[in-house]
């Protein structure tokens, strides 16, 4: 039993021990969902749908190559038959000022966040249509909303932002087939995206613009993408959702 019970999701981006999709997982199946990982090692997207009971799977996808998200969503679908839920979270960061920003830097940053949740969510989208049914949920930032500030430089937000964008369009598209697309907002959440870059001043400029006063946990994030996910947000689409603590108050 469970919010979730009887369905089927897909979380990309969810090897990482300490993240916001490993948390995701592990309530999803908490709350009955059978969970596909994806990520970009095929050994630790196996090993953390272990990590999550039995019946869970992991498979390689870079959310960057079209073919590479089709494949992983027929093979899907070839196992499990349907699939109810995809939440868009594999991202990468970077704390550039803007003038450091390079054509790589954009390419790869843009590339997973925008290009991913495009890709993930096109190859989801006519399975979703037959079943008249399903709920997509995109992992965009604070920074799309505030302009950064917190760790990622400009083509970060930009990015987060075109999340945002793309997220509103497609739950205006989608909805007719009773397809939600929504959009999680996280403030500051310890994880490894920041891989060691992250100061000590850092880290103390960024929690005095918080009113909570500590940066937020994973399961408060994973939480968010459970309601979003289920159906106690059946009229729910389009939204962007906060969980930042307070440090954007609009
Ligand atoms: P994380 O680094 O712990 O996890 C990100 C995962 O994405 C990793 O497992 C990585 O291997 C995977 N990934 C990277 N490129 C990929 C690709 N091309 N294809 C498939 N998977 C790929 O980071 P996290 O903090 O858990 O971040 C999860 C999401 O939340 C990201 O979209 C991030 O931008 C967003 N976010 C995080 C925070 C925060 O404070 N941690 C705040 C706002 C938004």
């Amino acid at each position: 039993s469970g919010l979730l019970s009887g369905q089927f999701a897909i979380i990309t981006g969810a090897a990482s021990a300490n993240g916001l999709g490993k948390a995701s997982a592990r309530l999803f199946a908490e709350h009955g969902a059978t969970v596909a990982i994806l990520d970009l090692d095929l050994t630790a997207a196996q090993g953390a749908a272990a990590d999550l009971g039995p019946g869970h799977i992991g498979l390689a996808c870079d959310v960057t190559d079209r073919d590479a998200c089709q494949r992983a969503v027929d093979q899907l679908l070839a196992q499990w038959g349907q699939i109810d839920v995809l939440i868009n979270n594999a991202g990468i960061t970077q704390p550039l000022k803007l003038m450091d920003i390079q054509g790589a830097n954009y390419d790869a940053v843009l590339d997973v966040n925008l290009r991913g949740t495009l890709y993930m969510t096109q190859a989801v989208t006519p399975h979703l249509r037959r079943r008249q049914r399903g709920s997509i949920v995109n992992i965009s930032s604070v920074s799309a909303q505030r302009g950064g500030g917190i760790f990622g430089g400009p083509h970060y937000s930009a990015a987060k932002a075109g999340i945002l964008g793309l997220t509103k369009a497609s739950a205006r598209e989608l909805a007719v087939d009773g397809i939600r697309v929504n959009a999680v907002c996280p403030g500051f959440i310890a994880t490894d995206i920041t891989a060691g870059k992250l100061t000590d001043d850092m880290l103390v400029g960024i929690k005095a613009g918080i009113p909570l006063g500590r940066p937020g946990r994973a399961d408060e994030v994973a939480g968010c993408c459970l309601f979003l996910a289920s159906s106690l947000a059946s009229y729910v689409t389009g939204s962007e959702v906060d969980v930042n603590g307070g440090s954007l108050i609009h």
